[in-house]
């Protein structure tokens, strides 16, 4: 009888060089290199799965590829478009450039660093050749050439601006030439023992009597031996007054413009013909017209 140790063993038998080689072995033995060899299998099997898993995503992922190459093309003309239109903006603003620089001669105003003062940086840029393919980097920086450009035209712009307004503000506000179409009666100085104090043009009563300088009425009322008088504030302390008028067009706190009818010519106060006493006063003080004609 076999035992029963003998009967859950597997005997292999291997034959070589003409002898025999017996390897006894555990049916537990047996089961568990069975077991290996099977897990090996499904792995190997699974490995196969996954390959054929990958062979299809990879057609997909082609077809993906294929399509972003194409958005990639469609981008980089969309940035040669944009650097093409960065150089033609960069062009126009070259040209205002150029144009202000002109307009500084013609009115004499300063060159301004106002913009390399306020420690803005123009980014250090050649334009990208859209020939040759631009990137977003380089578009980038010539959008913040163009930027920084602009904001120095606005700059000197502003403040060319500023210049031209004052020396405007003083051209308009100093009183220049006579009130009133008409002959000079009297100029200012000593008469009959006392200061004139102004100019007077002798005309018909009804002649227009106009602001000598733009300003804000500060008069317009009788004024004892004036008669019908205005006044007129220029600011930078300068007034000017027109005396013995006929009718007085404007209020007190109206702003008048250079040349702007205020009144009629008359012959009203202290008078002795139809004629306007015009007087130019500096910081209270009337002075001689003679300056301001
Ligand atoms: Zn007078």
């Amino acid at each position: 009888m076999v035992n029963e140790k003998e009967q859950n063993r597997v005997t292999l038998m291997m034959i070589s060089d003409g002898k025999t080689k017996e390897y006894s072995l555990s049916k537990r033995t047996m089961q568990g290199l069975v077991g290996i060899v099977g897990l090996i299998i499904i792995g190997m099997l699974a490995m196969l799965v996954q390959v054929g898993i990958n062979g299809q995503l990879s057609s997909s992922d082609k077809a993906e590829l294929e399509a972003l190459r194409a958005k990639n093309i469609e981008q980089q003309e969309q940035i040669n478009v944009l650097a093409q239109k960065a150089n033609d903006l960069q062009a126009d603003v070259n040209r205002i450039h150029a144009l202000e620089a002109e307009m500084r001669q013609l009115t004499n105003t300063p060159t301004s660093d106002a913009v390399s003062r306020s420690g803005l940086r123009r980014p250090n840029v050649s334009f990208p050749s859209f020939l040759t393919g631009a990137d977003v980097g380089s578009v980038g920086d010539s959008m913040s050439a163009i930027e920084y450009d602009l904001k120095s035209s606005e700059t000197n712009l502003k403040e060319m601006h500023s210049v031209l307004e004052e020396r405007y503000n003083m051209q308009v506000k100093r009183p220049k030439g006579v009130p009133a179409h008409g002959q000079i009666s009297s100029h200012y100085g000593s008469r009959w023992g006392r200061l004139h104090a102004g100019l007077d043009v002798a005309n018909s009563v009804g002649t227009p009597v106009v602001a000598t300088a733009a300003g804000v009425v500060t008069m317009s009322e009788w004024h004892g031996a004036y008669g019908y008088c205005v006044t007129v504030d220029h600011g930078n302390g300068i007034k000017t007054l027109y005396g013995h008028c006929q009718k007085l067009l404007v209020s007190k706190g109206a702003k008048v413009k250079k040349g702007q009818k205020i009144a009629t010519m008359g012959n009203t106060g202290r008078s002795t013909g139809p004629h306007v006493h015009y007087e130019v006063i500096v910081n209270g003080r009337p002075v001689n017209p003679a300056s301001y004609l």
